[in-house]
């Protein structure tokens, strides 16, 4: 657990080393108006990228350096700094999706193309069920990519892709979209190393839009045999991550025990609600880290192929066993908060019962022990005794952190420091991050050399990932139909707030301590509270101070993994900052935002 004193510099730093603020590319977004100006970037970057080392994927801020240099070079404007990144991630990954079969390609095509007069095209859960009414070009392009064998989807949004990526389906994405759909687009895909290029649409308005058919047609058209250089990419062991629940592969390496009896028989029932939990949704990212851990420090061999290696059982079980701790903390803080929903269905205790509920929570973390303890014998007894410290320990501070959140919840002194606020938040997100990279290094050897690394790197990106969770609470896309502000609602102890009552005037803070007292009455005006809150958000500026938070532990998690060898394990320490730490837009002042719930850690 950090110290108090540790948990004060972080909180007070004020020349702590501060991350580069994200690349937002929002004034960078212009299509180059002319056929001839597109193709010059273009060969321009073809050129470029012949000297590039494929090796590993790009970043967003390395990629920006190469982009501004080139459009230095040609004596163009910033403003196609968008297009340029496009245009180079596009030559970076062009051979190696000319290498993927067109039947493990995904070919994804805006409905904003869709002749918006006529088309007589219905929605479906993938998006635009295209007629191919030959109104428009997308009937043409799906048409011509189904014709080679691909997966077609008329639709939009990262979620859906990574998702597809991740179950297995596809390897490659051939995509048509608009420069702010591709920035967005950007972290998720790239970064996870997933082949991919894009034709930018020739404009962002959403309606009767237009694209260079040709480059289209050649992109779906990409066929060679593989490049001699392949670049790293974690997609493998997402995918091996998320095998790890599927049937029959969850029920070998955890077998059921009593599978044999009567369907209607109370144990069997029982222990059916628990693995079916334990099965449910989820991003896997937890496992996923576990895996990755222990292949960065086995030399990554699963991070450039996707066949000859295999990843021992008990490696396996020790990813299921974090991920049982995970689903038990969902299952208890469910209750806890009576939440009604919980990856799209029901929470457990409102269709089970409370008290089956809690007890399926209990099941599962004594399933976590047992996963790691009966493996003692091939993992030796002291690795599997260092595991299963390492998870009682998350397991205890994660009970501390909820329990304080709780009280504080309950209680009527609505007083609260930053510090209070970052202390919970070590609790309560870190452990579990930590416990998740722990496993995988020390299944893969000796730890001593890492563990406090490992314990501060987690604790800096677990509290920074949480800060960000708090500024989503108040962002989000206008798709989604729940009101921000659900931390006030239920009362959280966030930094938000904290900051807010240590910046603002004594009558403003007196406001706020009463709005968080009243949040939970019966009655209250949830929407009045909510905007009266947000106001006095922004009169603190809380915003701008928790974002300077996130960079700081973002910062000092970078700094930390610099040191690490091998390469592999930094590396992978390096993605795990990027990905789990995504920022969005913050709030804007007198702007209507929508909150996405169910934002899960890591
Ligand atoms: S081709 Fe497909 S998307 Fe285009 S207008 Fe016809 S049905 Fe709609």
């Amino acid at each position: 657990m950090p110290t108090v004193a540790e948990l004060e510099q972080e909180a007070a730093a004020e020349h702590a080393p501060t991350a580069p603020p994200r690349l937002n590319t929002a004034a960078f977004k212009a299509v180059p108006e002319t056929r001839p100006i597109r193709d010059r970037v273009r060969a321009a970057v073809t050129d470029f990228c012949r000297t590039v080392d494929k090796s590993k994927p790009l970043t967003r801020e390395g990629t920006r350096e190469m982009a501004e240099g080139i459009l230095t070079s040609l004596g163009l404007g910033g403003q196609y700094l968008g297009f340029t990144m496009v245009m180079l991630t596009n030559e970076f990954w062009r051979e190696q999706v000319a290498a993927v079969p067109f039947s493990r390609r995904l070919m994804l095509l805006p409905h904003c193309l869709k002749n918006a007069e006529g088309c007589p095209a219905d929605y479906d859960e993938f998006g635009l069920d295209c007629k191919k009414c030959g109104a428009c070009e997308v009937g043409d392009f799906r048409t011509k990519a189904e014709q080679l064998g691909y997966k077609v989807l008329v639709s939009e949004g990262t979620p859906i892709v990574l998702k597809i990526i991740v179950s297995g389906h596809v390897d490659a994405i051939v995509g048509v979209a608009c420069l702010n759909v591709l920035e967005k687009a950007f972290d998720k895909v790239l970064l996870a190393g997933i082949p991919c290029v894009a034709t930018p649409l020739l404009s962002s308005n959403c309606k009767n839009t237009s694209v260079d058919n040709d480059w289209v047609f050649e992109s779906i058209d990409l066929h060679t045999p593989p490049p001699d250089q392949k670049t790293k990419t974690y997609v493998h062991l997402m995918r091996a991550a998320n095998r790890l629940f599927d049937e029959p592969e969850l029920t070998r390496l955890v077998p059921r025990p009593r599978a044999a009896a009567p369907e209607a028989d109370p144990l069997r029932r029982h222990e059916t609600i628990a693995y079916d939990f334990l099965a449910r949704g989820g991003k896997r990212s937890r496992p996923f880290i576990t895996l990755a851990a222990y292949d960065a420090l086995k030399g990554a061999p699963a991070t450039l192929s996707d066949a000859g290696w295999e990843l021992p059982d008990p490696v396996k079980r020790a990813a299921v066993a974090i991920e049982t701790f995970h689903k038990a903390s969902l299952v208890h803080d469910d209750i806890e908060d009576d939440d009604a929903y919980r990856y799209g269905l029901e929470t457990l205790h409102r269709t089970h019962g409370t008290g089956v509920a809690i007890n399926v929570g209990d099941y599962l973390i004594g399933l976590g022990y047992r996963l790691v303890s009966r493996d003692r014998k091939e993992l030796g007894a002291e690795v599997a005794a260092d595991i299963l410290d390492k998870l009682a320990d998350a397991h205890l501070k994660l009970s501390e952190g909820q329990g304080a959140e709780l009280l504080w919840r309950d209680s009527g002194d609505k007083a609260l420091t930053t510090l209070d606020a970052l202390k919970i938040y070590a609790l309560k997100t870190s452990p579990a991050f930590e416990a998740a990279l722990y496993s995988g290094v020390r299944l893969a050897g000796p730890a001593d050399q890492y563990e406090k690394t490992v314990a501060d790197f987690s604790r800096n990106v677990g509290v920074a990932f949480q800060i960000l969770n708090d500024i989503k609470d108040w962002t989000g896309d206008a798709d989604n139909k729940l009101v921000a502000g659900q931390d006030v609602l239920a009362a959280r102890p966030t930094l938000l707030l904290a900051l807010a009552l240590e910046g603002s005037s004594p009558a403003a803070r007196e406001e706020l301590l009463h709005l968080i007292a009243s949040a939970r009455t019966p009655g209250a005006d949830a929407d009045e509270l909510v905007a009266r809150v947000r106001h006095l958000y922004f009169a603190a500026k809380v915003f701008e101070k928790a974002d300077k938070l996130v960079d700081k532990f973002r910062a000092k998690a970078e700094a930390l993994a610099d040191g690490v060898e091998p390469v592999e394990f930094r590396e992978l320490l390096y993605y795990l900052v990027d990905s789990v730490l995504e920022k969005g837009e913050l709030p804007r002042q007198g702007v209507t935002q929508f909150v996405q719930l169910g934002v899960s850690p890591a």
